[in-house]
């Protein structure tokens, strides 16, 4: 399929101009009918009964859960299927057997969902190291690398800014966790969306990520991980191999990170997310954000009273670009490009406030997020109402 080719699967994009893809993607047609198929044709639970429907959707849903894992090269590793990247970020942060003493690294450019499980940790003793990106919001290799100590059980950073669009240098991060003996987590919410991923050859330990921000259907999202080496959050049906009165065996494999009915359609749905970017080629993907992103980011950088946050268009990036309107609020700024163009952005911290009070925006910056749908037409028109709006202010 051709990327310019999809616009007609995501009818949002007829009337409006979506610039907010980082919060969430619009979802094409076919993944919203991959999940209707399942509830009026073969909806049942999976893993449990042995009547057709149940054999068909259980069938469906391990084929569909396989396929994510394959998207994110994860074939040699389990991938268990959670509701967003919060929830698979949190079973690590409950899943690991913590001592006082251990130390978790992790840095300042994080979401808060990448954050605060570990700051919840010192209640538990363990303490964590923050290392701080420069004024730019880029980060020093060797700042990182001078805190993981041996003490050190988990390193846990984002893959590419939610704010900046900075792309974070995982694989040598991987080289420094394993060269110290400590676990790696990789926040892939906002770089499975936007860029190829392989979490075999970046060599991270766990990896998390949100259906609902690769096209796919909210209340979908993965947690993979190299070994099976965290306890369960939660135990129940479907989980467990056997049970007695007097205690249970876990399943062996997934399963067993999945009590409770799985989201099925949802899953369903994200395969099929996963197969359309697969049609379009992630490499594809990449390049077609890469043309706007620098158009967007000279535009923007040449617009007077506007600045532009973050790492400029020849750094490795995704297509997300912070900015800031001199003398207006960043919420002002949304408002404004909705009402006068129904352009969309997001505004305010995004979730990454110790980052916001790092760089010295008190009221955080507006964020335009581009995705597989968005023109360049689009972008012209969000820098020719910014424009229109730095004029007014001048
Ligand atoms: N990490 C990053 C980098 C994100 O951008 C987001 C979503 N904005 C999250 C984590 C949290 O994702 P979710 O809300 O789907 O759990």
């Amino acid at each position: 399929m051709k990327i310019e080719d999809c616009r007609t699967d995501f009818p949002i994009t007829r009337d409006l101009v979506y610039l907010d893809s980082a919060a969430t993607s619009l979802t094409p047609k076919p993944v919203v009918k991959a999940m209707v198929e399942y509830d009026l044709r073969y909806r049942a639970n999976v893993g449990r009964g042995v009547h057709r429907l149940a054999a068909v959707a259980t069938h469906r849903y391990r084929d569909a859960r396989d396929a994510v894992r394959s998207f994110v090269g994860g074939e040699n590793g389990t991938l268990a299927m959670t509701r967003n990247t919060t929830e698979a970020i949190g079973m690590v942060a409950a899943g690991l057997p913590w001592q006082r003493g251990d130390r978790v690294v992790t840095t300042l450019l994080e979401h808060h969902s990448n954050l605060l499980p570990w700051l919840r940790l010192r209640e538990h003793g363990v303490a964590v190291d923050i290392v701080r990106p420069d004024a730019e919001g880029n980060l020093d290799l060797a700042d990182l690398e001078a805190v993981v100590r041996d003490d050190t059980r988990l390193v846990a950073v984002t893959h590419a800014s939610n704010v900046l669009g900075t792309v974070l240098p995982v694989r040598e991060i991987a080289g420094i966790c394993h060269d110290r003996g400590a676990r790696f987590l990789v926040d892939g919410a906002q770089s499975v969306p936007h860029l190829p991923i392989d979490v075999a050859a970046i060599g991270c330990d766990y990896f998390c990520f949100s259906g609902h921000k690769m096209l796919g259907p909210t209340g979908t999202g993965g947690l993979w991980m190299r070994r099976q080496d965290l306890e369960p959050l939660f135990v129940g049906g479907g989980a467990v191999e056997s049970v007695t009165a007097g205690g249970y065996t876990l399943a062996p494999g997934e399963e067993r990170y999945e009590a409770g009915t799985p989201p099925i359609a949802g899953t369903i749905g994200l395969a099929r997310a996963a197969a359309y970017l697969r049609e379009i080629g992630m490499d594809t993907v990449r390049r077609h954000e890469e043309r706007l992103c620098a158009r967007l980011i000279d535009g923007l950088a040449a617009l007077d009273g506007v600045t532009v946050v973050g790492p400029d268009a020849e750094a490795e990036r995704i297509g997300v670009v912070s900015f800031t309107v001199e003398g207006m609020h960043p919420h002002e700024v949304a408002q404004i490009l909705d009402e006068a163009a129904a352009v969309l952005v997001r505004s305010g911290d995004h979730c990454c406030m110790p980052l916001m009070r790092h760089l010295g925006l008190v009221h955080g910056t507006v964020r335009a997020s581009a995705y597989i749908y968005t023109t360049e037409e689009e972008i012209e028109l969000l820098l020719a109402t910014v424009e229109e709006l730095s004029r007014r202010i001048a």
